[in-house]
């Protein structure tokens, strides 16, 4: 264990851009509003992507922008003063709003922080205006909850009291789950970011240690040091052993005895690894490739290997974070090829000349090679379902062992037509 390859590779990327994170943003804090400030096919991704949100009263829109030149920018300024002011006159219970940058060149000649500090003059603190970039050309799709929640942490009160703030999006279950194991654990003051209100936000200061949920969140993990948080370091919460080390290294940054964590996390653990038991059969031994898009990857790797017995054809990830991510890498088998960056013509060569069992991947690479005859799963599915925690290791497996099983009737009912 301990000695992954890491290369990096550059090149023609296929990943959806950060504005595919308001899907999961907009859930969690419904009165938030996520005003995208782009053209006709972000606005086209983003409805596509919410899937049946269109139907409801949506929390997400887009000020579509046409093609303008420079002299037009003052047009651009004023048409979004004026979408501003239409959607909080017909919505005032909107309490922040989210500005969305993306990447038509009209776009990225906007200042949108100066836009957001001029609308939050104009207001007066009836809704707080904020702005991050969902652009395809600087974020894959997980990054854009990195540029939210980084847009929040300055508006954190301060706070100097010892508490654990959990970082990152959760299914609101799978939160209260983990949040009522580490109470029976003995932490008193437990908080969230994002909070379910975007008007509730935690507190920060030098008592406040930070245990990531995601491991997308580098520029948010930064920007609360530099608040004097501490970031607790540990493997990220996939699979029952990850979510074990994860829980384990917040309790040791606690103080707490370890007597107590073996009593409380031993019953977990073996219900866990005992409805992994039928997956672990059917995926033991299986060829897997991950392609780079969710930032998922690595932690994915680990569990799906050390708890799955699926052997690693290669790893990718979109850019990879030392730092956050290293206890994930310690724990990957020796010489696992871990490949920051993307050449998707080349990794596509590699795929097929690996043949694997199963490709994770993005949606645009899934049919083709679905049609080529390998399994695929498409990340994205990872970041909408409740996967996080001990309790969610069987169902995480179960997500990976559904593609092959579905191949298998494929193949049997091939057999049968011959
Ligand atoms: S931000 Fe860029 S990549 Fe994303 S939908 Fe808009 S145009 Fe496409």
């Amino acid at each position: 264990m301990g000695g992954a390859t890491l290369l990096k590779e550059t090149g023609p990327r296929e990943v959806f851009c950060g504005l595919t994170s308001i899907v999961w943003l907009h859930r969690r804090m419904p009165d938030a509003f996520f005003l995208v400030v782009g053209s006709r096919t972000c606005a086209h991704l983003i409805q596509s992507a919410a899937g049946v949100m269109i139907f409801a009263e949506p929390r997400f829109g887009t000020a579509i922008l046409e093609e303008r030149d420079l002299a037009g920018l003052a047009d651009a300024h004023q048409e979004l003063d004026r979408v501003v002011n239409d959607l909080l006159n017909r919505r005032p219970e909107i309490r922040t709003l989210f500005l969305v940058g993306s990447c038509p060149s009209e776009v990225i000649k906007i200042d949108l922080a100066r836009v957001a500090e001029r609308l939050n003059g104009f207001y007066q603190g009836r809704v707080t205006v904020l702005n991050y970039s969902g652009s395809g050309i600087e974020t894959t799709f997980t990054q854009g909850e990195d540029g939210a929640l980084k847009a929040l942490v300055p508006l954190m009160p301060e706070s100097q009291e010892e508490q654990l703030l959990l970082v990152g999006t959760l299914a609101n279950p799978v939160e209260d789950r983990l949040i009522n194991i580490f109470k029976r654990l003995g932490i008193k003051k437990i908080a969230s970011l994002p909070p379910r209100e975007s008007i509730d936000l935690p507190s920060i200061g030098p008592g406040t240690k930070v245990l990531l949920t995601q491991p997308y969140l580098t520029d948010t993990a930064r920007v609360l040091k530099d608040r004097g948080a501490e970031i607790i370091k540990a493997p990220f919460p996939l699979g029952a052993e990850g979510s074990r080390l994860w829980m384990e290294a917040a309790a040791k940054a606690f103080r707490i005895e370890e007597a107590l964590v073996k009593s409380t996390l031993e019953p977990l653990l073996t219900r866990a690894r005992k409805a992994l038991e039928p997956y672990r059969e059917k995926l033991s031994g299986k060829r897997l490739f991950l392609l780079p898009e969710s930032q998922l990857e690595i932690p994915l790797a680990r569990f799906l290997h050390n708890e799955c017995g699926m052997k690693i054809i290669e790893v990718g990830v979109p850019y990879l974070n030392r730092e956050l991510m290293q206890p994930d890498l310690d724990l990957l088998p020796d010489e696992t090829l871990v490949i920051e960056g993307q050449h998707v013509e080349k990794q596509l060569d590699r795929v097929r000349a690996s043949q694997p069992d199963l490709v994770v991947c993005g949606m645009g690479l899934a049919n083709p090679l679905e049609a080529e005859g390998i399994s695929t799963k498409w990340s994205i599915e990872l970041v909408f379902s409740p996967i996080h925690g001990i309790d969610q290791a069987s169902d995480l497996a179960e997500l990976f062992s559904r593609p092959l099983h579905r191949r298998d009737l494929i193949n049997h009912k091939s057999l049968a037509q011959v």
